[in-house]
């Protein structure tokens, strides 16, 4: 495959790591395209239809679940990519991967499950995406997983503690050495961020549970809210949000665009080994960052700790504890699959299971073994 114009620090079909288990180069894609397509083709990608991003996914048809998410996280990230002449399919393919080791129930559900493995090695979502590629998906005759280049793992893999590090080989090596993922990665990275402060705000806004009042007293939102209400004065206020915050990614994304651009020339990298060892390199400037953590923490404060999302969190902790603790106690209640991987290691299994499931289908799974009444 003819490879576009990149720029010469970007990763390419030429200086790959290329994958676990040879196989022969595709005809008519790009590597990072196959890579991209098996994550599209996977089972844990359709999941995350039915994945809680804030809100339960049943709760309203309009909020964004894990897969919106997703999706809104490779445009913006393919955005970024284009325009710095970087690898557009690998960043793609990464966003897309990014969330699926995510649990039923959003961050709820994570911490729930990391606190009933915490004498099993813990659970962490990152990690879980790379065991969802690496090793989960059951689908080709020739090996476990998707068996993505070492590329689109790094990317998948954002953050790593030391000791889960040093168990996984070369892809978690960075973390051992300081050194930094592709600037593909970095890309996606905070993509994700752009997208969810902005898309927490119009979900948030649109569920109710903040209001734009409460979001006047943010810096980055009321000064995007005040340049709409002066050009447009008779906007119903649903145009308004939606203006105000695409807006809000415009400025953000073009800052970081920018002050990319900047630090590329200044630390002078010429390959994709500098990019590894200069430190960080995709980033807001200065003043930006000041603007977009401030929105983070209102997010934080506001909506994320807002006593509805906490109901919901209760919730899921108890129906993640129960799941969790009904499967460790008699593993005959797993289905056959996961009966295997118990045979290895029973608590990672039940994880793997518990991890993988959708919100209903964690609600479901758990009437059919506590309701005394149901089937
Ligand atoms: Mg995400």
């Amino acid at each position: 495959m003819g490879t576009p114009e990149f720029a010469p620090y970007a990763v390419s079909e030429h200086n790959t790591r290329g994958r676990l288990v040879h196989e022969d180069a595709p005809s008519g894609r790009s590597e990072f395209q196959r890579d991209r397509d098996r994550i599209i083709h996977s089972t844990a990608f359709r999941r995350l239809e039915y994945k809680t991003q804030v809100f339960v996914n049943h709760e309203g048809d309009l909020f964004r679940t894990r897969l919106t998410h997703s999706i809104e996280v490779a445009q913006i990230a393919r955005s970024i990519a284009r325009r710095l002449k970087l690898n557009e399919d690998l960043v793609e393919a990464i966003s897309l991967a990014h969330d699926l080791g995510h649990t039923p129930f959003g961050h709820a559900g994570q911490e729930a499950l990391n606190t009933c493995m915490k004498d099993y090695g813990g659970f962490e979502h990152n990690l879980q995406s790379l065991r969802v590629v690496d090793v989960l998906e059951e689908r080709y005759a020739a090996f476990d997983g998707l068996n993505l280049c070492f590329e689109t793992r790094e990317g998948i893999l954002k953050h790593c503690a030391p000791e889960n590090a040093a168990k996984l080989g070369a892809v978690g090596e960075r973390f051992l050495k300081q050194q930094r993922p592709s600037l593909e990665a970095q890309i996606a990275n905070l993509a994700d961020e752009i997208a969810y402060n902005n898309h927490d705000v119009d979900d948030g806004l649109r569920s109710g549970l903040i209001t734009l009042e409460q979001l006047s007293t943010v810096r980055l939102f009321a000064q995007h809210l005040e340049q709409v209400r002066h050009n447009h004065a008779q906007l119903s206020e649903r145009r308004v949000i939606h203006e105000t915050v695409r807006r809000m990614i415009n400025t953000l994304v073009s800052d970081l665009m920018r002050e990319t651009e900047h630090n590329i020339r200044t630390q002078g990298l010429k390959t994709l080994d500098d990019v590894r060892q200069a430190p960080p390199v995709v980033a807001f400037s200065a003043e930006v960052k000041v603007l977009s953590r401030e929105l983070k923490s209102f997010l934080h404060t506001h909506l994320y700790r807002h006593y509805r999302v906490m109901r919901m969190s209760a919730k899921a902790r108890r129906i993640i504890g129960d799941l969790f603790g009904a499967f460790m106690e008699d593993e005959r209640l797993l289905p056959p699959q996961f009966q295997h991987l118990a045979e290895v290691d029973r608590a990672r299994a039940v994880s793997d299971y518990v991890a993988g499931m959708t919100d209903r289908y964690a609600i479901r799974e758990h009437r059919r073994l506590f309701a005394v009444e149901e089937e």
